[in-house]
């Protein structure tokens, strides 16, 4: 059974969220500020396995509890709930790592199917990661689903979700690895916005797609050694993002 953190201030759509989850055979539990969040997620080592939280919350709101937990090497996949027409809620709350949002009010089936997202990425990768799943390790520029993928002296590791580069280490979140992988399993391919959308995190609706230039603004600060001047990972002007593996010289 998954445990999912529910952080919401007000208490008739949490207890709603709650009772709906545990229905639909989760287990939910409920916080109503940031505080308990976080006391609840990094201090008693609690195990849940997603996190749906609030921005706006009394105290510490959401954008401080998810950076929180992500500088304390806590990778919990969080689905941040946003208030609808704040696009700049959506990018701030990417920038400090959650995974995906949903906007206020929501219909509560696409807050499952979200869920259902996130738990199912993150149990897919823990499986890659397990010594007895049957990895497929492909090194060497090669494109492996589970296992590592390298390039440029760098070399990602699907499984744990990391990016090992020298002696640094960089661990990814859930939906950074994700978008990482879409990329490279197109080298060299053109992805436009509207198909990492679908295709990354399954939103079909129209979504503000420069969430996902966030993602890969972050993404170019891990594995480009010139952010700035990317030789891997190239924005296609009026269309979408192409990745190389091996960039021409020149
Ligand atoms: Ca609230």
């Amino acid at each position: 059974m998954s445990r999912v953190l529910v952080v919401e201030d007000e208490a008739h759509l949490a207890q709603g969220l709650r009772f709906n989850l545990e229905a639909e055979g989760y287990a939910a539990e409920v916080v109503g500020d940031g505080e308990a969040a976080t006391d609840r997620l990094l201090g008693k080592k609690e195990n849940f396995d997603v996190v749906v939280l609030d921005i706006m919350l009394p105290g510490k709101d959401g954008f401080s509890v998810v950076s929180e937990l992500r500088a304390a090497r806590n990778y919990v996949p969080v689905l941040m709930l946003t208030a609808r027409g704040r696009p700049e809620d959506v990018l701030k709350g990417f920038a400090s790592g959650a995974d995906d949002y949903l906007a206020k009010p929501f219909d509560l089936s696409i807050l499952l199917a979200r869920l259902q997202g996130l738990l199912r990425r993150s149990q897919w990768i823990r499986g890659a990661a397990s010594p007895e799943a049957n990895e497929t390790r492909v090194d060497g520029g090669g494109v492996g689903d589970f296992g590592t993928f390298s390039f440029g002296g760098k070399t990602i590791d699907f499984g744990v979700l990391e990016l090992r580069s020298g002696e640094s280490t960089i661990h990814l979140t859930l939906m950074e690895s994700e978008l990482l992988r879409h990329l490279v399993r197109n080298d060299g391919k053109i992805v436009s916005r509207k198909q990492i959308l679908d295709e990354v995190w399954g939103l079909k609706e129209d979504t503000d797609t420069r969430a996902i230039d966030n993602f890969v603004v972050r993404l170019r600060r891990y594995i480009e050694d010139d952010p700035g001047n990317p030789r891997h990972l190239l924005t296609v002007r009026g269309v979408g993002y192409r990745f190389l593996a091996k960039p021409e010289r020149g």
